[in-house]
């Protein structure tokens, strides 16, 4: 059985080494593979943001030209509301003139606080007669704002400028991105072409610069980096063509530790769950086997002592029901093909009475019973058959055997058969247990008749001696009896009782 629990052992390392294994490989693919597949999707959900970001701000910049191209609507104060109605995508459009001098204005910021905007970079670039959008920065409420500016052309000659206004706080740049998620915690910011926030969820980094933006190279790309928080990302950006502005798509490398640390937890759990279930199924099945077998071989050790013990049946599965009936039965014919051996061993085949051997053991037992002081009388006869040796000769050996035969058969039927036990030759002895002089007397005078009557003038001689009474040894109670016989042999078919 040692055997089989170091194979469930094996079996125990084997399943821990192949969880291991498991896990080593599960880890490494799942990292490469993860961090891979979040860059590339990052990269591709920034390329889109800037594409769209690019077409919103086409959009703005073709409503601003509107504006800049219809004069009606540039000197109708009340058509330029009614178009900020329309167009809720710009927050504030001002009209300015070649000087930068503040002509009109509309939509829902405050105003500059300055009726001239000549030295701003957005009226600059226009008035020159470029569309421009400008990077981010503060107006004088505080707001953080993009500029749009587009030159108004008049007669060939630029004749002003129109600046609408994004701003970037609760506004529609803002709505576009903050209900868009990028996995569970992952997000876009956008920075300007100096790297400063145009967008991000917390409110609070707009305007601020990027701590990433000096690691951004190139039209698009994806790599790992620490964002403002110090935490590791996985960051995707892409470049909006003309504004050199960036849209990054971020997520948090922990976001994706925590969702793998799961997986394995789960795993694992799942690994030593089914490796305790082995474990238990194999002492189940150990168990199962080993208790018949053990048995079986306590059994078969008890065999060998000479005790013929069955094995109880009604405790094993059922695929040892035949190993334990064909067993018991083995047993059982055993026992028996035993017990007539010992029996046979015992009985002298010629007359059916037991032998020298079994009188040995009787005597053996009888000193026992005296020496536990169980003994009550035993009384000993001792015969001998007269002229044996002469009938042998006259009328040959088989006449001899029957003689013998039908003899054993006049002690048996007047002594009882358990008593009957032939010595050797034509000597034979009967040992009688709680038996009075009496009886032991007219038992041996009933026999040497009855010879006397049946066996063709063939006669016994007797001896006889009594325990307690003449002896208190066994081997004296014999000698007794033999002496007694010695002096029934001086004249033949005679009974003598043994006399100190
Ligand atoms: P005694 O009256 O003095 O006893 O004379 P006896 O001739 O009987 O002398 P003894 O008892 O010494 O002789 C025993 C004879 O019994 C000798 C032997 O040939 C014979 N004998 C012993 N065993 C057998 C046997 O199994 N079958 C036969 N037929 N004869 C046997
Ligand atoms: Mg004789």
């Amino acid at each position: 059985m040692k055997f089989l629990y170091k194979l469930i052992l094996v079996l125990g390392i084997l399943i821990a080494l192949s969880c291991f294994v498991q896990f080593v490989v599960f880890n490494k693919f799942f990292i490469s593979n993860t961090n891979s597949l979040l860059l590339s999707t990052n990269e591709k959900a920034s390329k889109d943001v800037s594409m769209q970001l690019m077409e919103n701000f086409n959009k703005i910049q073709n409503l601003v030209k509107t504006v800049a191209e219809n004069e009606e609507i540039r000197e109708n104060q009340e058509l330029l509301n009614k178009f900020n109605e329309i167009i809720p995508e710009v927050d504030a459009v001002t009209i300015l003139n070649s000087k930068g001098d503040i002509l009109r204005m509309y939509g829902n910021i405050h105003s500059p606080g300055v009726s001239n905007l000549a030295y701003r970079d957005y009226f600059r670039e226009a008035i020159h007669g470029n569309t421009y959008i400008s990077n981010v920065f503060k107006i004088a409420s505080g707001t953080k704002v993009v500029v749009i500016s587009v030159p108004i052309v008049k007669d060939g000659s630029i004749d002003g400028v129109v600046v609408g206004i994004v701003k970037l706080q609760g506004t529609s740049l803002a709505s576009m991105f903050d209900n868009k998620e990028f996995g569970r915690s992952g997000y876009i910011s956008i920075l300007d072409s100096h790297g400063y926030v145009v967008y991000h969820p917390n409110k609070e980094r707009i305007g601020k610069k990027s701590i990433i933006f000096d690691k951004l190279q190139g039209k698009s790309g994806s790599k790992i980096m620490k964002d403002y928080s110090g935490e590791e990302q996985f960051v995707g950006f892409s470049k909006i063509p003309n504004l050199n502005w960036y849209v990054t798509v971020i997520t948090p490398t922990a976001d994706i530790m925590t969702s793998r640390n799961i997986v394995v937890y789960e795993t694992f759990l799942g690994s030593v769950i089914v490796g305790i279930l082995i474990i238990l199924l194999g002492i189940y099945t150990i168990k199962r086997y080993s208790k018949p077998l053990d048995n079986l071989i306590f059994s078969f050790n008890a065999l060998k002592a000479g005790k013929y013990k069955k094995i109880d049946s009604h405790n094993y599965g059922e695929e040892f029901q035949e190993m334990v009936i064909v067993y018991n039965s083995t047993i059982e014919r055993l026992e028996k093909e035993y017990n007539d051996l010992e029996e046979a061993a015992d009985i002298d085949s010629l007359t059916g009475a037991y032998n020298r051997r079994a009188f040995n053991n009787f005597l053996s037992t009888l000193n026992e019973e005296i020496s536990n002081c169980s003994l009550g009388s035993v009384g000993v006869l001792l015969l001998d058959i007269d002229h044996f040796k002469e009938l042998n000769d006259t009328s040959g050996h088989l006449a001899g055997d029957n003689v013998l035969k039908k003899l054993a058969e006049i002690m048996k039927s007047t002594a009882g058969d358990r008593s009957v036990f032939r010595f050797g030759g034509d000597e034979f002895a009967v040992v009688i247990r709680n038996i009075s002089d009496e009886r032991l007397l007219s038992i041996a005078e009933a026999i040497r008749l009855k010879c006397e009557e049946t066996l063709n003038g063939c006669t016994v001689s007797i001896g006889a001696a009594k325990f307690p009474k003449d002896t208190y040894s066994i081997d004296k109670l014999i000698d007794f009896a033999d002496k007694a016989l010695y002096i029934s042999k001086k004249s033949r078919n005679k009974v003598t009782i043994f006399v100190k």
